[in-house]
């Protein structure tokens, strides 16, 4: 009975897609183990799964999915949970002193939902107005990518790319919309395919109305090339 309540409690938290915290939950000791240590320990983990299943891992076909599938999880599903692989925080002085927003949109997002474990992908939209300071074009892409590669809950990954671009930037004047579809709505569950999350985070000058309108007036823009 105890177990059976405990499992219901978890599986509303999970379709509720409910997040607890900003900072994704690591253990001290997440890096103890190096990745080829954890891809050992995985691919018996997935193995012991897939056998429970009552599939024969002899057949050629599923032989080396244990493997596979660990390294993918450690390599690069989740490899943004480890803080090495940050994208290094160069930055450049705003020679032509633009004072504008800068907006990079259509970001692509390829992530994973925590609760279930199951592919998140869409797009986000990153701004921010420098202050002096600018970075790379790419390195949003970059910083977008670090934080999608961890089992994410989607408001967490929006508030974790706005900080860490406020961080490099040395500016509040950071904002992000994500626009997702969550595999574990669209294929499982409630089922619906055509529905997609939205979730933003303004900081700074974006949180006043006139400057908010024009970020989200220039993520309409429909670009064609
Ligand atoms: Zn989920």
């Amino acid at each position: 009975m105890k177990i059976e309540n405990t499992l219901e409690e978890f599986e509303s938290l999970g379709d509720e897609h409910i997040g607890t915290s900003t900072n994704t939950p690591i253990r001290k000791d997440a890096f103890k183990l190096s990745n080829d240590e954890k891809i050992d320990v995985i691919k018996d983990d997935v193995r012991h799964i897939m056998e429970t299943l009552g599939l024969d891992l002899t057949d050629d076909s599923l032989n080396g999915t244990p493997l596979r599938v660990a390294k993918m999880f450690v390599k690069e599903l989740f490899a943004g949970l480890n803080p090495d692989k940050k994208p290094s925080a160069s930055t450049f002085e705003n020679k032509y002193k633009y004072g504008e927003m800068l907006v990079e949109k259509n970001i692509s997002v390829y992530s994973t939902c925590e609760h279930h474990l199951l592919p998140i992908v869409g797009k986000a939209h990153v701004a921010y107005i420098s202050n002096g300071t600018v970075v790379g074009l790419s390195k949003m892409n970059r910083i977008v990518d670090y934080f999608a590669k961890r089992p994410q809950v989607q408001e967490r990954l929006t508030i974790q790319i706005v900080k860490e671009l406020q961080d490099v930037l040395k500016t509040e004047d950071v904002a992000c919309v994500i626009d997702a579809k969550h595999l574990c709505v669209n294929s499982r569950g409630i089922k619906d395919i055509e529905c997609s999350t939205v979730t933003s985070e303004f900081g700074g000058k974006f949180k006043e109305k006139e400057t908010r309108r024009e970020f989200l007036d220039y993520i309409k823009l429909d670009t064609k090339f």
